[in-house]
């Protein structure tokens, strides 16, 4: 089925590093790439480097003054009260040495990868780096400075005029991606997510639908805090294969932030790696079903670098490259190579443990309300179907 993957690596996507004690570390890239090594489901062939994206590129999506106001904070030369109309030098996205340089290599990773995909040099490419979808187009949100997927979609319509579904699995909504093609009917923006209720950044109700041109062509799933793996995918599962129907696009862009998983300390959901091996396994099926095979993945959100990330984004690239029918133990020389390091003790195995949190009491309910979520954020292209039959 597939001629080839592509794998988007660089150990300088760690330069993106706001401090030591911040959530957000680019750490996970490279355990995710090492396991991968290890278990030797990775080669060398399949490694491409990351380019940066140019000021012109960036400039697609974001704003020429914002563009400006990151290269000088990142030397040190922009007044604190500037920056912070820019949403730079706030907890979330403090101000750190050579941020544009940084963040304009995550951009430039996703864009390789687009390249790889569109020009037919790859059928499918992942960039971990990538996935920051709270980057608005003159502010810094949510630990995003630029946004990779934003510019990548601009990019793609300008240079290969195609129609891109973009998927968020991320636990936060896709706030900023959303917002850039809200009035775009050419590019079709799901996010499932926890609630807005109690979660930043709030957004990602079901009725924002699009508007203009574009309505109806975003949707939105919020689900309920403590929502376990099978409504979870009941509720992806049922929404994106009809929204792809939908749709029907040239190429799909996922946003893979592993952030939804039990073990995430920023987030309130119950998923377990089940999730993960689920996920890409239907944006894999869609990319043959619709686009030619044209997939092209990144990473997000996932802040327990640890026990989740490695495991759900290396199951990720082993549905791509067709090698997901790994389980059992992990390699214990991964283990043993980092477990030194670790604040907590790695897991051992791929899956996780079926007890590995105590029943959550209100579980029928969070199902039922998650369902009619679903029926509502899938109302409009169900009705439509019914009037023209079919
Ligand atoms: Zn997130």
């Amino acid at each position: 089925m597939s001629k080839n993957s592509v794998f988007v690596y660089s150990d300088a996507f760690q330069t993106y590093k706001f401090h030591d004690r911040h959530p957000f570390n680019q750490l996970r890239v490279k355990l995710t790439y090492d396991l991968l090594q290890t278990l030797g489901a990775l080669h060398d062939t399949q490694i491409v480097a990351p380019r940066l994206a140019t000021d012109e590129e960036l400039a697609l999506v974001h704003d020429t003054d914002y563009i400006e106001a990151v290269k000088k904070a990142g030397r040190g030369q922009l007044p604190e009260e500037v920056a912070l109309n820019y949403g730079l030098g706030t907890e979330d996205t403090p101000i750190c040495p050579n941020m544009h340089e940084a963040s304009a290599l995550l951009v430039g990773g996703t864009l390789t990868a687009v390249d790889y995909v569109l020009s037919g040099k790859a059928e499918h490419a992942l960039s971990l780096g990538g996935g920051l979808h709270h980057g608005f187009r003159g502010k810094a949100s949510g630990f995003c400075i630029y946004n990779d997927s934003s510019v990548a979609i601009k990019y793609m319509q300008e240079k290969y005029g195609v129609r891109v579904l973009y998927v968020d699995t991320d636990a936060h909504h896709g706030d900023g991606v959303q917002w850039t093609f809200y009035d775009d009917p050419n590019v079709c923006t799901f996010s499932i997510h926890e609630t807005g209720r109690y979660l930043f950044p709030g957004t990602g109700n079901v009725n924002e639908r699009g508007q203009g041109k574009g309505y109806g062509y975003s949707f939105n799933i919020p689900v309920d805090a403590f929502t376990e793996d099978e409504s979870w995918l009941a509720a992806y599962t049922e929404a994106l294969t009809e929204i792809a129907y939908f749709f029907r696009p040239d190429v799909i862009l996922t946003q893979n932030g592993v952030d939804a998983h039990y073990y995430d300390p920023l987030t309130h959901l119950s998923a377990t790696m089940r999730i993960y091996r689920e996920i890409p396994k239907l944006a894999h099926q869609i990319a043959h079903q619709y686009c030619n095979g044209r997939w092209i993945a990144v990473g997000g959100g996932g802040y327990d670098i640890w026990r989740v990330v490695p495991r759900a984004w290396a199951l990720l690239w082993l549905e791509m490259t067709e090698q997901s029918d790994i389980s059992g133990p992990l390699p214990e020389e991964w283990v043993a190579r980092w477990q030194p390091h670790a604040p907590v003790s790695l897991p051992l195995e791929w899956d996780d443990p079926e007890n590995l949190y105590s029943p959550i009491p209100r579980k029928a309910e969070i199902t039922e309300k998650n369902a009619q979520t679903v029926m509502k954020a899938l109302h409009p292209i169900r009705s439509n179907k019914q009037r023209l039959n079919l």
